[in-house]
This record gives structure tokens, sequence and C-alpha cells, in this order.
């Protein structure tokens, strides 16, 4: 049985980057940049006023006080968007508002807050050091500098970024077509009828959402019966993708038809069960016509959610040239003594609270049954408990990946368990 990281290194050295497309910046939001973006420019273009105030020369103020202040000569005044007309020389200063040019021969500026000024003379009552209160040219941006990575996230920084350095259009991957399909007799869709004695089909919808939360878009292809024959339909449909997601059926029940119809359909089984709680009976395979990639999800929403999360983002955000594959983990105390049975890794659904000494701590969000869904709405964090681990003491240091964050820094590189 493959463990959590193998089975994720055989996805990922499947899995192929998609070509990239052009898409205005102004829809970006969501992507992954496919092209490394230089600044076409100096941001700020030249050294400006980070305060309304006056412009000074930092040895006409040395010492100023409210009883001694400084007075200067107002000589001229500077808005945003102005070019200085004077070069200030010693026992002057210019007006200046936040933005605009400090002028030749300045070197400090003073807030307003700490002057007492009239048209023509500006007293300096409390001198702030040399050279505050000014934003040097290039500070965010300096021309040809590296600003953006391909295979970056792009959130409101980066959007804004771009649009600074102009980049009206903008390269970013192609996102994959991915198809869902639930599988199973007792499932109830959910246009259908109520129907007591059903199980509301759950994971068309959560690996939808985990799906569309990492921008991509999935066809829905509703629910298979347990029949080979309505199976191997959808089945069929689903392979029209680029990935094929199929949940239940993937088990070693005598109703359990997804892995021979996958493989009579060509696909290539990699692997069909992997060292996880929850999630064990987790499938992927290919298909080399087409390049398809398959993925057989168990049943229960919450394995299926875990199992979608540790192997399936990981291989579409590839897919989508994204460097950072996996959830961000962190280091964090345990709020309470765990325990668990040894033999595979545990993904237990977690929150993070803060404790009396204002500490970060993880607690785990109570019943650990892979039905309960409603364990994944309290969870915003999943404590991950190494294989051979029966037991963790309140007090540890532990990893938790981090569930629930969109954008850049949503991902990490790296891929956070250690086995
Ligand atoms: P299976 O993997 O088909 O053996 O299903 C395992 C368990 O998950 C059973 O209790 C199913 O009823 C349940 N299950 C399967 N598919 C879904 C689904 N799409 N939504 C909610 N529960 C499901
Ligand atoms: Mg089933």
């Amino acid at each position: 049985m493959k463990t959590v990281r193998t089975a994720q290194s055989t996805i990922l050295a499947a899995v192929t980057v998609f070509k990239s497309e052009s898409v205005k910046c102004t829809e970006s939001l969501g992507r992954i940049l496919a092209e490394d973006v230089l600044s076409n420019r100096n941001h700020p273009p030249y050294d400006i006023s980070a305060m309304d105030g006056y412009a000074v020369i930092y040895d006409d103020i040395d010492g100023a006080t409210k009883e001694s202040p400084a007075v200067l000569k107002i000589i001229d005044d500077i808005k945003a968007g102005d070019a200085p007309k004077v070069t200030l020389t010693t026992g002057t200063a210019s007006r200046i508002m936040t933005g605009a040019p400090i002028p030749e021969g300045a070197d400090t500026v003073i807030r307003v807050e700490d002057t007492d000024c009239n048209e023509t003379d500006a007293k300096i009552l409390i001198p702030s050091k040399k050279g505050s209160n000014i934003r040097l040219l290039g500070e965010n941006l300096r021309t040809d500098d590296l600003v953006l990575t391909k295979g970056t996230d792009i959130g409101p920084a980066e959007l804004g970024i771009l649009a600074m350095v102009k980049k009206a259009l903008v390269e970013v991957y192609r996102r994959p077509r991915v198809a869902i399909l639930s599988s199973g007799d007792e499932l109830e869709g959910l246009d259908d009828p109520f129907d007591e004695r059903k199980i509301p089909d759950a994971n068309t919808y959560t690996v939808m959402a985990e799906m569309q939360a990492i921008g991509i878009e999935p066809v829905l292809l509703g629910i298979a019966r347990d029949n080979p024959g309505e199976l191997k339909d959808k089945l069929k449909e689903g392979l029209e993708c680029d990935a094929l997601i199929v949940s239940g059926g993937v088990s070693v029940g005598h109703h359990d038809f997804v892995r021979p119809t996958l493989k009579e359909l060509g696909v290539e089984i990699d692997f069909w069960r992997v060292a996880l709680r929850p999630g064990h009976p987790f499938a992927f395979g290919r298909r080399a016509e087409g390049n398809k990639l398959i993925f057989a999800l168990p049943g229960n929403p919450v394995s299926s959610m875990v199992c979608a999360e540790e192997f399936i983002i990981p291989a579409m955000r590839k897919m989508m040239g994204a460097v950072n594959l996996f959830r961000k983990t962190i280091t964090v105390r345990l709020g309470e003594d765990v325990k668990d049975k040894v033999g595979r890794t545990h993904f237990m659904r977690s929150h993070l609270s803060v404790n009396e000494s204002g500490e970060q701590t993880l607690k785990l969000t109570g019943s650990q049954g892979s039905g309960i869904l409603m364990s994944m709405v309290t969870a915003d964090a999943l404590l991950v408990m190494p294989a051979e681990c029966s037991e963790l003491k309140a007090g540890t240091l532990v990893t938790a990946q981090l569930l629930n964050l969109n954008g850049p820094g949503a991902f990490q590189e790296e891929p956070g368990i250690k086995e």
C-alpha cells in the first residue's frame, strides 16, 4: 500500500503542465502566472513625500524645539503631480503634499502637525530624523527588476503590480476540464424528490467546490447507479475531460464496479489504496489515449474531501503551472491529548484557537467518523497524525494543514507531511 507521500509523488509524476493563454489582467484573479514579469518603470519615479508637510534641509532644523523653533521662509508649494520649481537653500522650506516630488536641496520632510506656519514662514517645532517622511525612488519597483515569477498565484496585490507595470494582457496557464461523478444506488441528487431512506449526494458538491476554490469550473455528471452499464456510460462521458473524478464504489464490495469499469475503458490503475485515514480506498489511474487522469474517491464525504485535498488539488495545481502545490502547513501546539490507531497517516479535523496564555493551539473538532461531514464544517485545519504515532500529548508541537484558504499564501512548495 502506498504512503500519502509516495501516492502524491506517483500522481504528480504523471501530470504535465498545461499550455498558457493570454487574458486581460482585470480577469486574471485566481489564475497562475505563466510568464516572468519585469518592471518597466521605477516606482516611485522620484523621491516623494510620504506626508503633507514641509521639505527642509535637516541642518536648518536640527535641535528645533517648541520653545526655540527653527523658522524657515516658505519658497514653494508642491502638489502631487507637480515638478518642483525651486532649489532649497539654507533657511528655506517648500510646502509639500503627500506624493509630491522632493525638491532639489531638501533631505527631510517635517509633518504639518510638527509645525506652526503662516503663508510665508514655517516654524519647525519638532525635528524628525534626517531623511524621514521621504519615499525613495524605486523603493516599490525598479526598472527591469523581476517582480512576479512564473508559477505565482495572482491575488489582489499581484494584480495591482501587473497594473502598475502596465501588463494589460497577461499570460496565465490554461485550466483543466474536470468531470465529477458520484456513484451509488442509495444516492439522491440535489434535484431529486426528497426520500428519507436515501443518502443525499454530498460529494458532487464538496468536490465541485474544492475545484472551484482553486479556479476550476467542473462538469457535473450527476449520479451513476451501481450497475456496470450506467457506470460505463457516465465514466466514458467523463473521460472526455482532462481529468475525471468519481466517488463511491471504489472499495472491494460486491457492487463496487468503478475499478473494473475503468479498466474496460482503457484506464491503467496505478494504485487503489493509500495508507491514510480517512480515505483508504483511493484509486489513481491514467488513460494514455488523450492523456487523461482518473481519480476514484472513497464514498464517505469526509474521505472524499480529504483525498481531494491531498491528491487531486496538488495535481490540478501542477497542471495549472503553480509552483506551490500543497496546502500550507503550520507547526502548532496541541491543546489536548490525541490517541490514534497506528498504520496510516490520519488527517484529523481540528480547529485553531488561542489559549489563556495567548498562544495558538489546535484541538480536534470531535468525532472523526468519515461520514461526519459536519466535522469539516467546524474544522479550519487538519492535524497530520503520522502513521506510526499512537498518541500525542497536549503541548506537543504538531503539523496542521490549513483549510479553506485561497490565493497566494494558501499553498506551499514543500508537502509539509513527513513520512
Ligand atoms: P462506497 O465508497 O460506495 O462504499 O460508499 C461509502 C459510504 O459513503 C456509503 O455509506 C455511501 O452511502 C456514502 N456515499 C457514497 N457516495 C456518496 C456521496 N456522493 N455523497 C454522500 N455520501 C456518499
Ligand atoms: Mg457505494
